[in-house]
């Protein structure tokens, strides 16, 4: 049975006017190691229970959202997909009327298991766990290098069907993105085409331009609070360098000097960690240098990231698991991407290709290093990319993938995969289901029994690493990329905000 929405009773929970508070036990456990013992077991583990405290904001803001690369197949289909939902739009398709709908965001088509009741087992909305922003009611903006309208964005992208576009383009054709940063050191020449709406001057006159936009959309719009995503082309990596880029100070002199290694991205990123606006990145670069995830520390000002995690690696990230969790051992995983949008043939540049390969390269590395019955020390799974430039198939991505594993006995065992991706209406939900969680994340306040006062989460929003490739993480923290757990830890976290217990599937009740 489906519920639309529920409320938590319990002495540990209590809603009141503009919060909900909950206190919360965190089982976990403790390892000990034993030195020098006549004990058959060299390992202690003891479980131990952590008292929590978790107050949520329950007033929700008006939210802005600033896209940059607003005008790209991501910005405009996601802008339009909201549209269109907001709108009641249908259209025809060759099969079809189709309806507007938020398939593939985890916040807005997504379930969770609530509990029992008579018997039966009872879901309700993803949403429904805490108050989060409808995306309905987001103002949304942003920046490009390409001064074209989303409605001639949109039809540039080449994703939705012609019937929609019709209908969509008097909303979208008064949307016209602010100018951007462009920098053709960073992205493929290839993009020079497109690049005629510019911010002009020094790094330092293009960062306090970004914060005076940011600024000036937060009033026009009279909005309470804007969260910006960086949705524009991959660049290359930026190059860390001691004095450069490497701490807080060092990096704000760079600006001041107008030092060419300073990407656009990571101007943008300082802009909002200056502002306190939380940054996302959805591509893969390095745009959080050291001198950049410093400063959010210091201001405590969430940044996330990186890269969207929406097709093949999300596979890749489920499939692992589940091999190395069955005691399979995936020993070559070899991954063919062809596509042809605009993306593509960015990527198509050896630079920028570079820091695709990298992002998608780690996302296996903690399934691997959690079995050493698999692996020995050291030992790797061969691990391939190849992305090739085919206009033709557009906004389409195919991804190929061949896993080949070691079973039972010296056998073998291959898996050859083929995705039809459809790749930005995959990563549009991904977009906005960032978006939401970043911002309720900044309503969020929690203190364990060992501290006097709350704080909010990290800056380094972990919280959103189901959504990206390569999670950006607080440094020392391990990073988990298997799928499964990443949604458990957000929807725990959540549930945890509101008193539930994390969901632990045992389902006793019927045993
Ligand atoms: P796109 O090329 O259609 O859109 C990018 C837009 O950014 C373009 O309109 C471009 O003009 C603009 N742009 C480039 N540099 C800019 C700058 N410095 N400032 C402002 N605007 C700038 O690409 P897309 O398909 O929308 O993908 C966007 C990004 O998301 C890419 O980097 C891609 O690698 C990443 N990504 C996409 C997916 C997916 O679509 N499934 C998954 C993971 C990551």
């Amino acid at each position: 049975m489906f519920i639309e929405n529920f409320k938590v009773e319990s002495p540990n929970v209590k809603y009141t006017e503009t919060e909900i508070e909950s206190v919360y036990s965190y089982e976990t456990t403790e390892l000990v190691h034993q030195k020098n013992t006549n004990d058959t077991y060299e390992w202690v583990v003891k479980p131990k229970t952590v008292k929590y405290e978790f107050k949520t904001q329950t007033n929700l803001p008006k939210l802005g959202v600033m896209l940059v690369g607003w005008g790209g197949n991501n910005g405009s289909s996601l802008t339009g997909g909201v549209i269109a939902n907001r709108e009641g739009i249908s259209w025809a398709t060759k099969d079809n009327i189709q309806q507007a709908n938020y398939f593939g965001s985890l916040t807005q088509a997504s379930a969770i298991r609530v509990g029992s009741f008579q018997g039966e087992e009872i879901y309700a909305p993803f949403k429904s766990l805490l108050p989060m922003v409808n995306p309905e009611d987001i103002v949304w903006g942003g920046w490009d290098i390409s001064d074209m309208n989303l409605a001639d964005a949109m039809g540039r992208a080449k994703v939705f069907d012609i019937d929609l576009q019709k209908q969509l383009r008097p909303y979208m054709e008064s949307m016209v993105p602010l100018p951007g940063i462009y920098d053709p050191d960073f992205i493929a020449a290839n993009q020079g085409d497109r690049a005629n709406n510019i911010i002009k001057g020094t790094k330092k006159e293009q960062l306090q331009q970004v914060i005076k936009d940011i600024k000036e959309f937060k009033e026009a719009n009279k909005v309470d609070k804007v969260v910006v995503l960086w949705t524009a082309n991959t660049e290359r990596y930026s190059n860390i360098v001691v004095g450069l880029n490497d701490t807080m100070e060092n990096l704000l002199a760079s600006v001041d000097k107008n030092e060419s290694e300073i990407s656009p991205s990571t101007l943008f990123a300082l802009a909002c960690v200056l502002e306190n606006v939380p940054f996302i990145n959805g591509s893969p670069q390095n745009t959080f240098v050291p001198g950049l995830i410093d400063l959010a520390i210091k201001r405590n000002s969430l940044i996330g990231g990186d890269d969207f995690k929406s097709g093949q690696t999300k596979m890749k990230s489920v499939l692992v698991d589940f091999l190395v969790g069955a005691g399979i051992k995936p020993t070559s995983i070899v991954s063919y991407n062809h596509l042809g949008n605009n993306d593509g043939m960015n990527l198509s540049a050896p630079q920028t290709f570079r820091s695709k390969e990298i992002s998608k390269s780690n996302v296996v590395d903690d399934m691997v290093n959690s079995n050493a019955i698999l692996y020995g020390p050291g030992e790797h799974p061969d691990h391939v990319v190849v992305i090739k430039y085919v206009p033709y198939v557009g906004d389409s991505k195919r991804a190929m993938d061949e896993y080949t594993s070691e079973i039972f006995m010296g056998g073998k065992n291959t898996i050859v995969m083929h995705n039809t991706c459809e790749d930005s209406l995959l990563a549009a939900p991904i977009i906005l289901d960032l978006v939401l969680l970043a911002e309720l994340s900044t309503r969020i306040q929690f203190k364990s029994e060992h501290e006097d006062k709350f704080h909010t989460f990290h800056p380094v929003a972990t919280i959103l690493s189901y959504l990206t490739k390569a999670p950006l993480v607080p440094p020392g923290t391990p990073v988990v990329n298997a799928l499964s757990k990443q949604r458990s830890m957000l929807e725990n976290i959540l549930r945890a905000c509101v008193g539930l217990a994390p969901e632990n599937n045992m389902i006793l009740e019927y045993k």
